[in-house]
């Protein structure tokens, strides 16, 4: 565990922004970041997310950066701040009804597979290539750039050559399909044990909970 407001300062003086990963944690643990200005925090769990809401401040924005199913945007559409992890046209045309329902605009990233791991999920980046017309005509959707999940790896390697990708992804995108976009400017890598690498390689969103938190029990 570090120090919270010395973390704080050392990402948010390269203009990154933090998201505390505040999954499996208890409320009053959640309570302590937010006394100490935090107000970014993911969960990757909907019924989670849910609960934990009710009880804590309404000025906390919420990003979802786990798996979500279809059937369950429901029960996050009103409040939302971000969903980190779309992967699908199907699903994000999901959240652009929910959305219109509530009439607000969510915030997405993509969710781009970028770890060798046959599990990862997220985009197939050809995939995406297919369907992103068709993403960028969900009006109550507001698309602001690109995730990413790197292997569980010791090797810098192999971490550093999956977020240049995701990074290169990124800048293709956006030249290609987002240049006029000014909200299309994120992309979301970096865990407790590779953020400053995320950040050389050009991460604009960390998502740091072990780190913050200690360890998962
Ligand atoms: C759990 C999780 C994190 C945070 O991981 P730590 O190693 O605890 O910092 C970040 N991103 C996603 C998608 C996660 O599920």
């Amino acid at each position: 565990m570090v120090e919270f407001s010395a973390l704080k300062k050392e990402i948010e003086d390269r203009g990154v922004q933090l998201v505390a990963v505040s999954k499996t944690r208890s409320v009053s643990e959640i309570m302590s970041l937010y006394n100490q200005g935090q107000r970014h925090f993911g969960e990757n769990r909907v019924q989670e997310l849910v609960q934990k809401k009710d009880e804590l401040p309404s000025d906390i924005h919420w990003h979802l950066i786990g798996q979500l199913q279809k059937n369950k945007v429901k029960y996050i559409s009103p409040f939302v701040h971000c969903i980190q992890s779309v992967d699908s046209l199907s699903l994000a045309e999901k959240i652009n009804k929910e959305a219109q329902k509530h009439q607000r605009k969510i915030n997405i990233l993509l969710q781009i597979k970028i770890g060798q791991e046959a599990s990862k999920s997220g985009y197939d980046i050809d995939i995406l290539k297919e369907e992103i017309q068709q993403l960028t005509t969900l009006s109550n959707l507001s698309i602001n750039g690109a995730m990413g999940i790197g292997t569980f790896t010791s090797d810098e390697d192999v971490t550093r050559a999956e977020f240049n990708r995701l990074k290169g992804y990124y800048d293709l995108l956006k030249a290609e399909h987002f240049s006029t976009v000014d909200s299309f400017k994120e992309v979301s890598m970096g865990m407790s044990g590779d953020y400053r690498l995320a950040m050389d390689c050009g991460s604009t969103v960390v998502r740091i909970g072990s780190l913050l938190f200690g360890r998962r029990g």
